[in-house]
């Protein structure tokens, strides 16, 4: 269809502008006259005004008494008036609509209209509705500002960091508290421009990282130097960087979040530094409490349990896993020491005492042991009273004092037999010093002799074990043939004429070592071989090279020593027939042999069988390569 111009007059264009104008999604209208009579509304102005076409031909004030303390009125009347046009870009205006007043956002113009003649009939007004876009500015202010201030009231430490420069745009208390600084000495300042002293520790390239790629980095317990009283101070700090992203998604910045853990990791180093040095301590008493054999137990006095240790259990001949009560060791304990151990209990328990207390224990196994027992008051948690202590077996120390009880005893009797005979030997050559032809006088000297003789063994041999003891055996070696020392050293048997001692097997065998020494551990095993095995003749003394070693073994066809007391021969006062034994001694001889030997780096032993004899050896290293040296 073509446009027809014929039919293009002023009326018809006036009528395509009208309804340009009612159609117009923008609110359009005029108000004619000094008392602004609305002329022109389009519907989106009565859209905007809530109301319909009867406002048209009524004055504003009269149409829109809602708006009767709003400026619009006067903004008009000022337009009518002065002829000056007024722009505005977003104006408030309040309607009401749907019965109440709602507010609404607007860029408006207002223009004069002018007659041909000048004269200004009324004013054209041509709005915007820009509620939804001021609304929307509106908002986001408010949540910026809020997020602000969520942040600054936030319970930890954090930070919006801007810019490549990390410019602090916002930071809380807790962070300035962290940083170590005052919110003017940072804040809208390059990070690290207001925290110099944090600079080249690693957190730039981490800022960095956030900022460029976007990741969030999450750092634990990572140890951050900064200002403190003028200096440093090592704190360590949990913290998030994450980026910081505006509407578009790009980003801006980084936030930080962090937690000042310094104390915790602090509290939890000194834990676990007191948990080692505990471990160390409980380590050291449990070898300590191993070494010296203590059995450890507690008593609590208010429920009356006990609980102890396995060596407490084996102290009292109980295996580990058995509970033992008050009770158990209470029966253990010989009744003659019953009483006492009781006393000293009770005593204990009233006054809070340190307590000791040896007393000997019947086993189950019905073998008698010595224990010390010792404890001490100490309270619980709970405020009970609780007797905790250690057990010690002391069988062994007893035994070695009543050796040495019996020992002093043994040694005293034995020096009294030869004294009491040298003694009689010199009263009776007193009588006889004026008589220097009497004949008995050399028997009387040789016995004076005999027994100062056996003084001195006696008296060499508590001195050998003396200096044994401290330590100060020195060997003095030579080379010298094994076999000669046998024939040496057994003359005196053979002049006896009591038994008969043959030397047997590699008669030529040289050794490097110090003949003395060896001469009395020989001289040991002979005399021991003729006082315990009297009735055997032949005494055999076997000398045999074994690799490096020579072997000498000297064997009696005797009584024998039974098996259990063979081990404790060579321990010092042992004597193996304690209760009447009817042959003189210490139980020094094979005590000093066997320091002689260990000294030499050899062995010392004993195969015996009760009823058919014994075979005392020892074995040294042949040593002559040394000697050659
Ligand atoms: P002493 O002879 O002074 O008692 P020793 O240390 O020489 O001390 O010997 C320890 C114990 O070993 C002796 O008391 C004895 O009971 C036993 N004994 C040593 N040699 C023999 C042996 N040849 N036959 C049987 N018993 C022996």
């Amino acid at each position: 269809m073509s446009f027809d111009t014929s039919e293009f007059n002023e009326g018809y264009a006036e009528n395509i502008y009208s309804t340009i104008v009612e159609l117009s999604p923008l609110p359009v209208y005029v108000c004619a006259g000094k008392d602004m009579t609305v002329i022109v509304a389009n519907k989106a102005t009565l859209k905007a005004w809530g109301k319909d076409k009867s406002v048209i031909g009524r004055k504003f004030r009269d149409a829109l008494p809602e708006m009767a303390d709003q400026p619009f009125f006067d903004l008009l009347t000022r337009v009518y008036t002065t002829g000056v046009a007024y722009h505005t870009e977003n104006d408030r205006a309040d309607f009401l609509m749907d019965d109440r007043m709602q507010t609404f956002y607007f860029k408006f113009s207002y223009q004069p209209l002018r007659s041909r003649d000048g004269a200004i009939w009324g004013v054209l007004c041509i709005a915007t509705d820009v509620t939804d876009l001021v609304l929307a500015n509106k908002r986001a202010e408010e949540s910026e500002s809020r997020f602000k201030s969520l942040i600054l009231q936030a319970p930890v430490a954090l930070c919006v960091l801007k810019g490549p420069e990390y410019i602090v745009e916002v930071a809380n208390a807790e962070v300035l508290e962290i940083w170590g600084v005052l919110e003017e000495q940072v804040l809208n300042k390059p990070l690290f421009e207001g925290i110099p002293e944090a600079k080249g520790q690693g957190l730039e390239s981490l800022l960095h990282e956030v900022y460029t790629t976007g990741e969030v980095i999450l750092e634990e317990e990572r140890y951050v130097d900064l200002p403190k009283n003028g200096g440093t101070e090592r704190k360590a700090i949990n913290f998030v960087y994450a980026p910081y992203y505006e509407i578009d998604r790009t980003i801006t910045g980084v936030m930080a979040a962090a937690v000042d853990v310094t104390d915790q990791v602090l509290g939890r180093q000194r834990v676990e530094e007191a948990n080692k040095q505990l471990e160390k301590t409980q380590l050291r008493l449990a070898l300590a409490l191993q070494a010296g054999r203590l059995g450890t137990y507690e008593r609590n006095l208010n429920t009356g349990k006990m609980l102890s240790s396995s060596q407490f259990k084996a102290n009292f001949g109980f295996p580990p896993n058995r509970d033992v009560s008050v009770n158990d060791i209470m029966e253990g304990i010989l009744p003659e020491y019953l009483a006492k151990v009781t006393e000293v209990q009770s005593q204990f328990e009233k006054d809070d005492v340190v307590y000791n207390i040896e007393f000997p224990v019947k086993w189950p196994d019905g073998t008698i042991h010595w224990v010390l027992v010792s404890g001490n008051t100490i309270q619980n948690e709970l405020g009970e009273r609780i007797i905790s202590g250690v057990s010690q077996d002391i069988t062994e120390q007893k035994l070695l004092q009543q050796q040495k009880d019996d020992f002093i005893g043994i040694a005293s009797h034995e020096l009294k037999t030869p004294i009491t005979s040298l003694k009689a030997s010199l009263q009776l050559l007193e009588r006889l010093k004026n008589n220097p032809a009497s004949p008995k006088l050399p028997a009387l000297i040789d016995q004076a002799n005999s027994s100062l003789k056996k003084v001195t063994v006696l008296i060499e041999d508590l001195l050998n074990t003396t200096r044994m003891k401290e330590g100060q055996l020195e060997l003095k070696k030579t080379k010298f043939v094994l076999s000669k020392l046998i024939n040496d050293c057994c003359q005196h048997v053979r002049a006896l004429g009591t038994h008969d001692i043959v030397a047997e097997g590699d008669l030529d065998l040289e050794v490097y070592a110090d003949s003395n020494r060896l001469d009395q551990v020989l001289i040991n095993l002979v005399n021991n071989a003729i006082k315990y095995a009297p009735q055997s003749k032949l005494v055999v003394i076997k000398i045999k090279k074994a690799d490096n070693q020579a072997k000498v073994s000297v064997i009696d066809k005797g009584p024998g020593i039974p098996k259990e007391k063979q081990a404790h021969l060579f321990d010092r006062y042992y004597r193996a027939n304690e209760n009447g034994q009817p042959y003189a001694g210490l139980g020094l001889g094979l005590y000093i042999s066997s320091e002689i030997i260990k000294k030499h780096d050899g062995k010392i032993g004993v195969e015996s069988e009760t009823g058919k004899g014994s075979t005392f050896w020892f074995e040294i290293p042949l040593g002559l390569d040394k000697d050659e040296v």
